[in-house]
């Protein structure tokens, strides 16, 4: 039986969501026999997120042009999406500059490049290299379908296990700890 292809990708968030995944501690050995990890920045040095991903752990909200293009791509690439960790789910921590004041990423570039600058004070000016943030940050279903959410800062990893196994396994994920969602 062909392996199941497994993604994590990282969007905007600190990283602490796939810190929990590496919790998974001894059950990251049997996730080893049943799944090709064909993406990660824990797993793999791939630049390219391949076609025909099974099943792909989304970490973080979407800030910048570089989170959007990756969403678009991997939601084209990917047959189960799992929206993982609150900054996937709601946009958590990264969204607080949304409260910034103005519908733009105006006022946080300014206090960030300009009044917080202990010399030379400027705006980042290196196109192509720096992405260019959007407007207000996103949770990813505003911007792509999902099919599971796992909520958590981050998803403990009994969740994580949770929702995995019984994925690997053909079947449908219950939502664990729905009762924690709060909008
Ligand atoms: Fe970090 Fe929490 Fe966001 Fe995960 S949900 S990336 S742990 S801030």
């Amino acid at each position: 039986m062909d392996k199941i292809k497994f993604a994590t990708v990282w969007l905007a968030g600190c990283s602490g969501c796939h810190m929990s995944f590496l919790d998974l501690d001894e059950f990251l050995i049997d996730l080893a026999g049943l799944v090709d990890v064909v993406f990660s920045p824990v797993g793999t040095d791939l630049k390219e997120y391949p076609e025909g991903v099974d099943v792909c752990l989304v970490e973080g909200a979407i800030a910048n042009e570089e989170n959007l293009e990756l969403a678009l791509e991997i939601r084209r690439k990917t047959k189960t999406l799992i929206s993982f960790g609150d900054c996937a789910v709601t946009a958590n921590v990264p969204a607080m500059r949304n409260m910034m004041g103005n519908k733009t990423a105006e006022p946080v570039l300014e206090r960030g490049y300009i009044e917080l600058a202990d010399e030379n004070p400027h705006f980042p000016n290196a196109p192509g290299i720096v992405p260019e943030l959007l407007d207000r940050v996103l949770p990813v279903h505003e911007v792509i379908p999902i099919d599971i959410f796992m909520p958590g800062c981050p998803p403990s990893a009994d969740r994580i296990r949770a929702t995995l196994e019984p994925l690997l396994q053909g079947k449908t994920p219950e939502m664990v700890g729905r009762e924690m969602i709060k909008f």
